[in-house]
């Protein structure tokens, strides 16, 4: 691990600049290439912000200020440095995952996901921040830039989603959050933008969703899951299906719940989360990663094989 000068010195060193988020990006994914791509060009540097995948990411995303120019891609440009910003493994940088490691010596990671085995040359991670973009706003006064509104609302939907609205976090996140928003954000319109919005065709895919909630029960836990099927998946647009896990973790009685998500035929994404016991444990043995109370994989196989697996892989643990 390396600290914020061992950091600073290595974006100082650099002329240009590829920042990478991982794929299937949330908030604070796109927020952290963006704010960090706009640090960049305020200290005079060429930056581009990048995404390791070929099909589109989520609509709401690109409310964040310089989404719009981040690039979906597969190769990796001649850049001087490349900083990965939110990837908790090599693989979650998807099809760039090649390029960097083959050019490591170059990387700059920076982190907060606590299963992070620091893949970069120099590695930045904190694994008590809330967000990555909290540890860009401490590296960016590390390195003089000035927090303009673009930059702050970036940072801010990091920190607003990784924390599932305040919810947890420590004490010094409000501290944060107050020094952003004193930049004039208008937090509201924000919220709305990143959780708010549903299309009349979400509610349904929603409503359709909660009605098949299933309780299964293994190793002594007690699962609450949606399994939400191709067709259901295309019901509905892709930030209402991310946020059909925040339901499936509130019911009573439950451990965790999990949604299983369909995106080709028998392939299959898997969010996790649960407050009382450690999801990234099951995401890891399952071959995906992430923190402690939310965490996520992928699958091949039917709906029935995959429930088998991970209730094979709850008693075991
Ligand atoms: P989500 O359920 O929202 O897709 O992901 C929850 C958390 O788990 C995120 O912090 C994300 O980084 C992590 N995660 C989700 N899917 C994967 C995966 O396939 N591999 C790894 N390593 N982490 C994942
Ligand atoms: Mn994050």
């Amino acid at each position: 691990m390396h600290s914020y000068a061992e950091a600073a010195a290595a974006v100082t060193a650099a002329r240009s600049v590829a920042v990478v988020g991982h794929v299937r990006p949330d908030a604070d994914a796109i927020g952290s290439v963006c704010a960090t791509v706009g640090a960049l060009r305020q200290l005079g540097k060429e930056a581009v912000g990048l995404i390791g995948q070929t099909w589109p990411y989520a609509e709401n995303l690109r409310t964040i200020p310089g989404a719009e120019e981040v690039q979906l891609v597969e190769e990796l440009p001649d850049v001087d440095l490349i900083i990965t910003v939110d990837c908790g493994s090599i693989d979650r940088t998807g099809r760039l995952a090649g390029a960097i490691a083959a050019r490591v010596e170059d990387t700059l990671v920076i982190d907060h996901h606590a299963s992070n085995v620091g893949f970069g040359a120099v590695n930045l991670l904190d694994f008590q921040a809330e967000s990555t973009t909290t540890i860009l706003g401490r590296l960016f006064e590390e390195l003089g830039v000035e927090l303009d509104l673009p930059i702050a609302h970036a940072l801010y939907a990091g920190l607003l989603t990784d924390t599932g609205s305040f919810r947890w976090g420590r004490p010094e996140m409000h501290t944060y959050a107050a020094r952003l928003m004193e930049t004039g954000l208008d937090v509201r319109a924000i919220a709305v933008d990143l959780l708010d919005a549903n299309s009349l065709a979400d509610l349904r895919m929603i409503g359709r969703a909660l009605a098949s909630v299933e309780i299964h029960e293994a190793g002594g836990r007690r699962l609450a899951l949606i399994v939400a099927d191709q067709e259901l998946v295309s019901s509905g647009s892709l930030p209402a299906v991310e946020g059909l896990v925040d339901f499936v973790r509130t019911v009573e009685g439950t451990d965790l719940g999990a949604v299983f998500k369909e995106s080709a035929p028998d392939f299959w994404h898997v969010s996790l989360r649960s407050v009382d016991m450690d999801v990234s444990r099951l995401a890891v043995a399952l071959g995906g990663g992430g923190h402690i109370p939310a965490a996520g994989y992928s699958a091949h196989g039917t709906a029935e094989d995959i429930t088998d697996a991970l209730l094979a892989e709850l008693r075991r643990q």
